[in-house]
């Protein structure tokens, strides 16, 4: 996770959202990546999708036995792209209950996707999530991100519930 996090830095420095995504194969790193969306004015640029494609230039179309780390939960695309792949683990840093005052909090997660798909991959959550949510920093004044509601332990989530009373 904090190669992952490291990619999500140089994503802000580059003038990007801080999205960074690493994929690793029997304790081996076969990719890292940055979100790279609004400097590629790509939509589909997203860290996870980028890392998908650099592995799969190794590894080809299958990432079976691939564990991918996520700064941030991954969006729909990003995890129609991990369950294409066939990735067996997905490790998560911050949610986007994790965030508020950024993200809309879907109806459609992860393992939404993943019981429809059929495949369901291990997913952890809660690895330095302080960490992936401090590379928002930069976003409190123009996303309007109130810190009260920034997470504060590395294990546990904001309970979705409490975060949006809270933001109301
Ligand atoms: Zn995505």
């Amino acid at each position: 996770m904090q190669l992952a996090l490291e990619q999500a830095l140089r994503s802000k420095a580059g003038g990007d959202v801080p999205f960074g995504a690493c994929i690793v194969k029997d304790g081996e790193v076969i990719a890292v990546a940055e979100n790279s969306e609004l400097r590629c004015h790509d939509v589909t640029k997203h860290a996870e999708v980028n890392a998908i494609a650099k592995a799969s230039e190794l590894l080809g179309r299958d990432l079976s036995g691939c564990t991918i780390y996520s700064t941030v939960e991954p969006c729909t695309m990003c995890t129609g792209a991990i369950l294409y792949a066939n990735i067996g683990r997905i490790v998560v840093g911050a949610t986007r209950e994790d965030m508020p005052h950024i993200f809309r909090v879907r109806n459609i997660r992860f393992q939404h996707l993943a019981a429809d798909y059929g495949h369901t991959p291990e997913v952890v959550y809660g690895v330095l999530t302080r960490d992936c949510v401090a590379a928002f920093d930069h976003h409190k004044r123009s996303w309007r991100v109130n810190t009260a509601l920034i997470v504060s332990d590395d294990t546990s989530s904001v309970p979705v519930a409490s975060a949006l009373s809270s933001a109301s």
